[in-house]
């Protein structure tokens, strides 16, 4: 016996739940909507109930606010409004359909196991309730399960992965925005038990600590589209050779527009395409490569559902990592002595992104010299970043302490001193972000406790501002050196 579908009835409404993919362009469960030709009710459901999301951290969440405003703004000036809500999104969503009489809810899929757990149990429940439940790829440029070694199974080494996602073939070209949305109009036949944005309470208050966030950025769909083409006008010519360089405006400064779908892969990815005209280049391979790793992220969070919990090398389950909470704190806080990592968590705690040079330096810090257990250096991350992301912050993290798939060779310590005179020799980043060194000549700028004072003709501290730091390299390096090597 056929079942009689509610989406059957021409008049009824679609839902298009919104949740990492905040934009009308290159959306594919609104697009579905569009043709689908019913009316459409747009919707997001902040979920801090369902067990096993991760709550979003400070700056994510000052994100997420800004997100949201522009999109229910862009919703608005073709006729339509965002319907937000408080809540568990299995009770929300069934019963939002039941109340509008929905015929279906199409939305983009997310990939941690809860997010994933979630939307087996919203279909299997909206299914029983005869509505249609569909979901599609807004998200990734492939989808993490359709690459797979050729013997089965996932990789774990991302040129192999890489190499594997090029037998793809291009990603599919970015959807435009729907060119004609008709939006549900009520008259009063359900009362949604809606919220406004301000009462989600996503920014903050009392303290309001988001001066910096807001100095640097600006969110939502139009500004990333901007900032896209800002990036392929002025610097992705030159990527290959600078995008290690975090004194430079280098690179593309996307993250958190991907993060929240502000903008899509897709779209990020084909017109950089355009931009070198179709042609093969190093600055493009390389920038597309970036985008790889993403994938490669989410390929591997798939597969890992738990890896911003457990090490994906299970041997690193011994490892005797320290516990130094005054070293943590100066880490968090830019105190450690060394101007390269100092200058990295400032730039975090002041803008909610770090360059990501900084990024692996910082991090290298926390794990091997002080060998302080990745994931406290992982959810600081998670808290502070604007672009804080479920896969690539716990792979990446996992990547540099060594405990991840396709990891940095454990004896790969980064000299910090080194780093910065590589990749800042001229002290322009530190001299930004650490004011209290930004008088001292280039030559010792990441060493300034060896700054000699002329004047005096001595050694002395000349920065008394500038701590001293926190540990000494050497001897760092040797007892990482020592501490994972008991691991093999
Ligand atoms: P671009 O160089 O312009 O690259 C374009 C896009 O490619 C980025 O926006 C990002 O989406 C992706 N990308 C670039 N590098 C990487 C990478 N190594 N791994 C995965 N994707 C990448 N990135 C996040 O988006 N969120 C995180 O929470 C995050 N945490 C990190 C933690 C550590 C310890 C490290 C070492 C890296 C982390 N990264 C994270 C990856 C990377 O540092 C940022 O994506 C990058 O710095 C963002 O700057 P951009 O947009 O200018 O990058």
């Amino acid at each position: 016996m056929a079942i009689n579908l509610k989406s059957d009835d021409a008049e009824s409404p679609v839902i298009v739940w919104f949740r990492d993919d905040l934009r009308l362009s290159d959306n594919p469960a609104l697009q579905a909507a569009a043709k689908l030709g019913r009316p459409i009710i747009c919707v997001f459901v902040h979920d801090e109930e369902t067990e096993g999301l991760r709550p979003l951290g400070g700056a994510a969440r000052w994100w997420l606010h800004g997100s949201l405003r522009a999109l229910s703004d862009a919703l608005d000036a073709h006729g339509g409004e965002l319907l937000i809500f408080r809540g568990a999104a299995s009770k929300v969503i069934p019963r939002l359909a039941t109340n509008c009489r929905a015929g279906s809810v199409l939305w983009n899929r997310r990939y941690g196991a809860a997010e994933r757990r979630l939307d087996e149990a919203i279909k299997t429940e909206l299914k029983a309730q005869h509505v249609e439940a569909r979901s599609f790829n807004g998200h990734l440029l492939y989808e993490p399960w359709s690459i797979q070694k050729n013997s089965g199974g996932s990789f774990r080494v991302f040129s192999a992965f890489w190499r594997a996602a090029h037998t793809f073939g291009e990603p599919e070209r970015p959807l435009a925005t729907p060119s004609r949305l008709t939006f549900f109009k009520n008259k009063g036949e359900f009362k949604p038990s809606r919220v406004k944005l301000v009462e989600l309470t996503l920014e903050p208050s009392s303290p309001d600590w988001a001066s910096g966030l807001r100095a640097t950025w600006q969110r939502g769909e139009a500004r990333a589209q901007a900032q896209l083409e800002k990036f392929l006008d002025n610097d992705v010519g030159s990527y290959a050779d600078c995008r290690d360089y975090p004194g430079r405006t280098s690179t593309s400064r996307l993250s958190p527009y991907l993060r929240f779908g502000d903008i899509s892969a897709r779209q990020v990815w084909h017109a950089a395409n355009a931009a070198y005209a179709g042609s093969s280049n190093r600055d493009l391979e390389k920038f597309q490569s970036e985008l790889g790793w993403r994938e490669f992220s989410y390929h591997l969070l798939y597969n890992n559902p738990d890896a911003a919990s457990r090490n994906l090398q299970p041997r690193f389950d011994t490892m005797q990592w320290r516990h130094d909470s005054t070293a943590l704190k100066a880490w968090q806080h830019g105190k450690t002595g060394y101007p390269i990592v100092d200058a990295g968590m400032r730039e975090l705690w002041s803008t909610g992104w770090m360059h990501n040079r900084v990024r692996m330096v910082v991090a290298s810090f926390l794990a091997k010299h002080l060998l302080i257990d990745w994931r406290q250096g992982e959810s600081w991350f998670w808290d502070t970043l604007v672009d804080a992301d479920p896969a690539n912050n716990p792979v990446s993290w996992q990547w540099v302490a060594g405990s991840g798939a396709d990891a940095a060779p454990y004896f790969r310590i980064f000299n910090p001193v080194l780093q910065g005179q590589k990749f800042d020799a001229d002290g322009t980043y530190v001299r930004r972000w650490v004011p209290e060194l930004a008088n001292i000549p280039a030559s010792v700028i990441h060493n300034p406790w060896q700054h000699e004072a002329e004047s005096i003709g001595r050694k002395s501290k000349c920065v008394p501002s500038y701590p001293d730091p926190i540990i000494d390299h050497d001897n760092a390096r040797r007892r990482a050196l020592e501490a994972y090597k008991n691991l093999a």
